[in-house]
């Protein structure tokens, strides 16, 4: 039996196909509740605190949402200097400190690595809302359970993954947690900004077939689902290489004249210009309807960490 009580959700590559299942089953259910207008009190009792020491809007709102359509209450930071991180405090101290006032806490950092260490200093269950160029598995988990709703099934799919793939955390947790389907994966990147060789590495390990291009229209044309992103801005030390990037891949309405018929289009959102806005209308452009999907994604995850699913 899977059973979630207790863990932290800290990396994609932590969880097996059949925890992945047992969370999408647990947002579908919920989904549901919510869509018939039922009152959930499955985390009545329980305090949740989000500590964002970077912006969000989505992360934040859809997991505060999730607590208080369960029932449950929210405590938050969401303006780094307006807590004790700003006079000095570690990290360790900010979350031994949070875990005398909460059961479970979603935390988002600058730093790789934040949310592990964030795990060793409580036995509260810790939930990775994004470590710097790390790491964002509660986003691949909704970006699963948006695939799954938009085609159906994800196995036998082939997923293009484009623009910063060195930086974007959504995409290297994404790559990772779709090692657990029978999917090919094409990367679609400036040379500057490729996968992390590790990660190619561990994908064609899991026997994964992986193809890394920068040809977004050759992508279009043999993908099922294409996974825009923004270039990551705030991650280069250089502006300059920055400018020189960011308009690198712009997926116009004319460009989807071209793509395999039944194209889904992902993106994490924020968008910047990386989708022209005309594309909102096609059919197949799934981004608000994957933003809304962090909803039930996002309840299922602190329902099931806290043994109240
Ligand atoms: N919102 C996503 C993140 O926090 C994607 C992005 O910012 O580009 O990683």
């Amino acid at each position: 039996m899977v059973d979630l009580k207790g863990k932290d959700i800290l990396r994609a590559d932590q969880f097996s196909r059949d925890e992945v299942t047992l969370i999408m089953e647990t947002a579908r259910r919920f989904e549901k509740a919510l869509k018939e207008g039922r009152r959930l009190d499955n985390m009545q009792g329980l305090i949740l605190a989000t500590l964002f020491f970077e912006p969000s809007t989505r992360t934040r709102l859809s997991f505060e949402t999730a607590m208080l359509r369960l029932g449950g209450q929210v405590i938050t930071v969401a303006e780094p200097k307006s807590s004790s991180a700003a006079k000095g405090e570690s990290l360790h101290d900010t979350i031994k400190t949070v875990e005398g006032y909460a059961d479970v806490i979603v935390l988002r950092h600058p730093k790789i690595g934040a949310a592990e260490e964030a795990a060793a200093a409580t036995e509260r269950p810790i939930i990775n809302a994004g470590d710097g160029a790390g790491q964002h598995p509660t986003q691949s988990l909704l970006d699963v359970y948006t695939i799954l709703k938009e085609k159906g099934t994800i196995d036998g799919l082939t997923i293009a993954l484009v623009g910063d793939l060195k930086y974007g955390r959504t995409v290297h947790s994404l790559a990772e947690l779709l090692t657990l389907y029978d999917v090919r994966l094409v990367l679609v990147s400036p040379e500057a900004l490729r996968m992390p060789g590790e990660i190619v590495a561990k994908l064609k390990e899991k026997g994964i077939p992986v193809e890394e291009t920068e040809d977004l229209e050759a992508a279009l044309r043999k993908s099922d689902v294409l996974y825009m992103t923004r270039i990551q801005k705030e991650r280069f030390d250089d502006l300059a290489e920055y400018e020189r990037l960011k308009g690198s891949y712009v997926l116009t309405r004319s460009m989807l004249d071209g793509a395999k018929e039944g194209i889904t289009i992902m993106h994490p959102l924020p968008r910047v210009d990386e989708i022209a806005t005309d594309v909102d209308t096609y059919q197949g452009a799934a981004y608000f309807r994957q933003a809304a999907n962090g909803v039930p994604v996002r309840m299922a995850i602190l329902a099931l960490v806290t043994g109240r699913a």
